[in-house]
C-alpha cells in the first residue's frame, strides 16, 4: 500500500422502514470524520453510502402505514440524505437500492460469478427467523424463544430457498481475520468474531419465497419464485455503488485499492466479516482491509431506535446546538466503539464550556490582541513548548484515526487547544505590549499563538469541518476580531 492508493470507505446502508435517528447521525459523522482525514492525507477516497431498500421490515412498515415499499423507502431514503446533507456529511455517492439502476445487476453478477463457482445450491429449510435481525437464528443464539437483540417472537418457518456455502470458507475468512488482513476494530469485536467461527460456520439462506417478501426485491437469476435475500443483496452495495462488475472505480477502489474499509454498527458485524467476506472470496474478489465496529447511542442504557428517535431527533440538535457542536459532542463526548448514553445536558455543556469557552474565547482573545496592537505575523522564534504539543497531538490524532478511536483525537486537540491558553495567561502579552523594551517578545508570543490556531483548525477540519474554515478565515489574510464561533444558547 502507498500514501497514493486509492481507497474506499463505507458507511453501512441503513433499513429506511422509519425516519433515521441520532444513532445513524452517529455512523455517518464517524465515518466522515475518517473520510476528511484520509482525503487531508492525500489519499484517493471513494466515500459511500446509501439505504437498505429492499429488506422485508420496509415491506412490513409499508403495510403498517397503508402505503407500497416503494413510495415508503423514496420517503425515508430522501430522509437519509438530508440528515448526510444536514451533518455536512460529503459523501462522493449515495446509493438508493431499490431505485438506482445500478443495483440490480451488480447483485446478479454476484450471485452468478458464486453459482459458477458451485457455491450457491437449493435446499429445504426449517428455522426461526428474526425480522429485525433478517437472519435465521441459531439454537443457540435464541434467548426465551426470542431474539436476543430485538427481544421479538421468532417466525418458524419452513420453505425451500437458495443456499450459500459459507462453509467451504470457514478457515479463509478466520485466517484473514486473525492475520488482520481482515482487520477488525475495536480488538474485542475480532476476538468475538473468531470466537464465532470456533463454533463452525454453517450454510445460510441466500432467497426467499417471493410470497414471503411480498415481491418486493431482486429476482433470483433464473428463478423467479425466489427473491434475493436481504443480506446478499445490501452488502453488493459496496460494488454496486462502485458499478461492479463493469467500470473504472470498481476495478480503481475496490480489486486495486489500498484500503477498503467499512464502518459499521456492532449488530450487522457478522455478515460483515463472515457473510460479506464468504461472498467476496467464493467470487474471486478482494476482501475489506478494515471493519470499524462503533457502539450504540443508549437513552438509559437502552439502544436509541425508532421508540425513542423524537427525543433524540437529529435534525432538531442541528437546528438548535449547530452542527458542529453536534458533530463535537458525537465524536469527543461519546466512546467511538463502545455504547454511550446520549444526554442533552452534556451537549449543552460541551457547548458552552468546551467550544465557546475554550475554543471560541482563545480564537477572540488572540484576534483582538493582534488587533489592538497592530502585530504583524512572523514565522521565526516561535514558542518551542506550542510547537511540542503540536506534534505530539499530530501523532495522537493519527494514532486515534487509526485505531478507530475519534473520542482520543478530539482529546488530544483540545490539549493543545488548552495548552494555547495557559500560554496566554503565563505570557500576558497585555503586559508585554505595555513595556517599550518587549516588541519582539510580543509578536513572537502572538505569532506563536496564530501558528497554534493554524493547527488547531488544521487537525480540527476532519472532525468540524465548519468550525476549522470559520478559524482559518478568521486569520486570514491577517488575524481579526468577528462574531464569536459558538454564540450564546439561547436560555432553555
Ligand atoms: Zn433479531
Amino acid at each position: 500500500m502507498t500514501l497514493h492508493s486509492p481507497f474506499f470507505l463505507s458507511s453501512a446502508i441503513p433499513y429506511v422502514n422509519a425516519e433515521p435517528h441520532l444513532g445513524h447521525a452517529l455512523e455517518l459523522v464517524q465515518s466522515d470524520a475518517l473520510a476528511r482525514y484520509q482525503r487531508a492525507s492525500g489519499r484517493d477516497l471513494y466515500f459511500t453510502s446509501g439505504t437498505d431498500d429492499n429488506s422485508l421490515k420496509n415491506v412490513r412498515a409499508a403495510a403498517l402505514a397503508g402505503t407500497t415499499p416503494g413510495e415508503l423507502v423514496a420517503r425515508h431514503g430522501a430522509g437519509f440524505r438530508r440528515l448526510a446533507q444536514a451533518l455536512q456529511v460529503e459523501h462522493d455517492d449515495f446509493i438508493h437500492t431499490a431505485s438506482d439502476a445500478r443495483h440490480a445487476p451488480a447483485v446478479h453478477a454476484l450471485w452468478q460469478r458464486c453459482a459458477e463457482r458451485g457455491d450457491v445450491y437449493k435446499k429445504s429449510y426449517r428455522g426461526l427467523y428474526c425480522v429485525g435481525c433478517e437472519h435465521f437464528l441459531r439454537e443457540s443464539e435464541i434467548v426465551d424463544d426470542r431474539c436476543p437483540v430485538h427481544r421479538e417472537p421468532l417466525e418458524a418457518l419452513d420453505e425451500e430457498n437458495w443456499f450459500f456455502r459459507l462453509s467451504r470458507y470457514e478457515q479463509p475468512i478466520l485466517r484473514a481475520i486473525t492475520s488482520d488482513q481482515l482487520q477488525i476494530l475495536p480488538v474485542e469485536r475480532k476476538h468475538e468474531v473468531v470466537q464465532f467461527i470456533a463454533g463452525g460456520l454453517t450454510d445460510f439462506s441466500i432467497s426467499r419465497s417471493v410470497a414471503r417478501a411480498k415481491g418486493w426485491g431482486i429476482s433470483v437469476p433464473g428463478d423467479p419464485s425466489q427473491i434475493i435475500y436481504v443480506w446478499f443483496d445490501a452488502l453488493a452495495n459496496y460494488l454496486s455503488v462502485l458499478g461492479y462488475p463493469h467500470g473504472d472505480s470498481y476495478r480503481r477502489y475496490w480489486q486495486r485499492s489500498g484500503e477498503r474499509w467499512h464502518v459499521i454498527g456492532k449488530d450487522i458485524l457478522r455478515f460483515h466479516a463472515l457473510y460479506w467476506p464468504g461472498i467476496l472470496l467464493s467470487a474471486g474478489l478482494a476482501l475489506p482491509t478494515s471493519l470499524r465496529v462503533h457502539g450504540f447511542i443508549t437513552s438509559d442504557g437502552k439502544k436509541i431506535g425508532k421508540s425513542l428517535g423524537n427525543a433524540v431527533d437529529p435534525f432538531r440538535l442541528v437546528a438548535r446546538y449547530g452542527v458542529d457542536a453536534l458533530r463535537y459532542y458525537l465524536l469527543a463526548h461519546l466512546h467511538t466503539s463502545k455504547d454511550s448514553d446520549f444526554r442533552e445536558a452534556l451537549l449543552r455543556t460541551a457547548y458552552t464550556s468546551e467550544l465557546a469557552g475554550k475554543l471560541g474565547n482563545l480564537l477572540q482573545r488572540v484576534c483582538a490582541l493582534v488587533e489592538r496592537h497592530d502585530v504583524r505575523i512572523v514565522t521565526t522564534g516561535l514558542d518551542a513548548s506550542l510547537s511540542e504539543v503540536t506534534a505530539r497531538v499530530e501523532a495522537e490524532v493519527a494514532r486515534a484515526v487509526s485505531e478507530f478511536a475519534l473520542h482520543d483525537a478530539l482529546t488530544a486537540i483540545f490539549e493543545l487547544v488548552a495548552a494555547a491558553n495557559r500560554y496566554v495567561d503565563r505570557s500576558a502579552p497585555w503586559a508585554l505590549a505595555r513595556s517599550p523594551g518587549q516588541a519582539v517578545a510580543l509578536v513572537q508570543c502572538l505569532s506563536s499563538l496564530v501558528h497554534a490556531l493554524r493547527a488547531i483548525a488544521r487537525l480540527l477540519a476532519p472532525f468540524l469541518p465548519g468550525t476549522a474554515r470559520e478559524i482559518e478565515a478568521r486569520l486570514s489574510p491577517r488575524p481579526h476580531v468577528g462574531a464569536p464561533l459558538f454564540p450564546s444558547l439561547p436560555r432553555e
